[in-house]
């Protein structure tokens, strides 16, 4: 509850800018709100309950539910927050979904007129085979990307359906988003994943100042999201592959030479999902 009370209190209805709330959510799951004004957009909410809570606290009209892939704690209060507000429902073209007005694919684009928003699709496949991404700039002037479970804080999903080239791909149109790039994904596994990230690059000193911040904000209860595409890029092992320090140390756990970015993906994984 006191997780939840800070997610409400993050909301100023008097804002005409966009905010962007992460309402935790189950036992480790952020929905991501959207609102502008009067009006409310909201991805992955795996339950209905925190969101109805706060729509009806602020007195928000839900306009739209994204959903970036099929699992239930992502999809889970689509339909009850659906019959309750009438929000047009967006999601992966290529999955099967309890609700879904809009199918989705790369390169489609979608329009979010309460929010001044225009999002485009990314094909993300790997978590799961049709899990998709959505990236816009907001009205603040921050680019976003809603990436479900595919990119973590410090970590990657992991590959349900999918294999380690796949993934890789779908890092890699991720790693292509401006540096600056608000990350919102989907669970606070930060400090778990930074843990593993440590033993792989034990001397990257940007993981270890993300380290030390990061546990300032959990012990504060303060989500450590967003991330950005820059810290990814300078602290998540999972979009470092090709870093001497990275591939050496998947070889080291592989007990075998790694010549391709695949093959270190690989092995990362097998080691994160060990840890
Ligand atoms: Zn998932
Ligand atoms: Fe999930």
């Amino acid at each position: 509850m006191s997780s939840l009370h800070y997610g409400s209190n993050m909301i100023n209805r008097d804002n005409n800018l966009t905010q962007l709330v992460p309402v935790p959510a189950l036992s480790d799951n952020y929905i991501w709100l959207l609102c502008k004004g009067k009006h409310a957009v909201v991805v992955d909410p795996g339950v209905a309950e925190p969101i109805e809570k706060l729509l009806a606290q602020y007195h928000l009209t839900l306009d739209a539910i994204l959903l970036t892939h099929h699992h239930n704690d992502h999809v889970g209060g689509a339909v009850a927050l659906k019959n309750l507000s009438g929000a047009k429902v967006y999601g992966p073209l290529g999955e099967t979904l309890p609700v879904c007005d809009v199918r989705l694919k790369e390169d489609d684009s979608i329009t979010l007129d309460t929010l001044d928003l225009t999002l485009s699709i990314l094909d993300i496949p790997g978590h799961t085979a049709g899990h998709i991404a959505y990236f816009g700039y907001l009205d603040t002037g921050k680019p976003v990307v809603f990436c479900g479970d595919t990119l973590f804080a410090a970590g990657c999903g992991r590959l349900f359906e999918g294999t380690p080239a796949q993934m890789v791909e779908s890092l890699g149109k991720l790693k292509a988003l401006p540096l600056e790039t608000l990350v919102c994904c989907a669970h606070e596994y930060t400090l778990a994943n930074l843990r593993w990230a440590l033993q792989v690059e034990p001397g990257n000193t940007a993981l270890q100042q993300r380290w030390q911040t990061a546990q300032q904000q959990r012990s504060e209860g303060l989500p450590t999201l967003p991330s950005t595409i820059g810290a990814e890029l300078d602290t998540n092992p999972f979009c470092r592959p090709l870093q001497q320090s990275v591939s050496s140390a998947a070889a080291a756990y592989a007990g075998a030479p790694l010549t391709s970015a695949v093959a270190v993906f690989a092995s990362l994984r097998e080691w994160k999902n060990n840890f």
